[in-house]
């Protein structure tokens, strides 16, 4: 479904991520791990033109849409949830979602949304602004989905929340996988994101370093390396 090739970007003369190579088939849950700093996020933005590749190329769904409008790329069904929980604090659940979907809004999806976190449902008509930092998260995830993408991309959804919302979070990147949805999921908690994915990617300072089935990943040297330096 998404296939990167040679993909360099960053911000200035110097590169924050260089020759990425990265596939992610129809139903999968694919993660990307590594440290802070690693270029996790640059990626993501990169793929959904937010920042310009300088080289490379991106296909989603055998369409080219390297440095596409980002509008673009969301309308083609791949939908980027950034990291750090951009809810609007001063509209109410029930606003954040319906202005998320926008022409594609149906109950159909709001349901959807329901059905994954039930306390959003509950509180309908509560400021964005007043949820406890979980509840912001799960809302934030709730938006994406309101625009039915193919392939969804969470960028750390687990920053700032307690361990135990933490496997929660991740567990529901699982819940959307198992709806049919691709996932492609950043994060930095290596051992839980590979306890929930299909495959993983390791980046180190902007190159892919290993990459493979989640499960002979967890635990391996090359994860360690990754996150220790070596
Ligand atoms: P984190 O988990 O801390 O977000 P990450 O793996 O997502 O880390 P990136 O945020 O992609 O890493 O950062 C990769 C590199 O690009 C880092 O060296 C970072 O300092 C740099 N960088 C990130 N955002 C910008 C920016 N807006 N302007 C300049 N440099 C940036």
């Amino acid at each position: 479904m998404l296939t990167v090739r040679g993909l360099v970007a960053g911000y200035g003369r110097v590169p924050a991520i260089s020759d990425i190579d990265l596939d992610v088939g129809a139903g999968e849950l694919v993660a990307i791990i590594g440290s802070n700093g690693a270029g996790k996020s640059t990626l993501l933005r990169t793929i959904s033109g937010l920042i310009s590749a300088t080289a490379g190329s991106v296909r989603f769904d055998d369409v080219e849409i390297t440095n596409r409008r980002p509008d673009r790329i969301v309308a083609a069904g791949l939908v980027h949830c950034p990291e750090g929980r951009h809810v609007f604090q001063g509209l109410s659940v029930r606003d954040n979602l319906r202005v998320a979907g926008g022409a594609t809004r149906s109950q159909q999806h709001e349901d959807e949304v329901f059905t994954l976190f039930p306390v959003l449902g509950e509180r309908l008509s509560q400021l964005a602004g007043s949820l406890s930092g979980g509840e912001q998260q799960m809302l934030a995830i709730g938006r994406t989905l309101m625009a039915s993408p193919k392939l969804v991309m969470l960028d750390e959804p687990s920053l700032g929340l307690a361990p135990l919302l933490v496997e929660q979070v991740l567990k529901v990147a699982a819940r959307i996988r198992d709806t049919g949805r691709t996932v492609l999921l950043v994060e930095q908690n290596a051992e839980l994101a590979l306890d929930v994915a299909d495959r993983a990617y390791v980046l180190e300072r902007g190159r892919i370093t290993n990459s493979g089935a989640a499960n002979e990943l967890a635990g391996s040297r090359a994860i360690r390396e990754a996150y220790l330096g070596g």
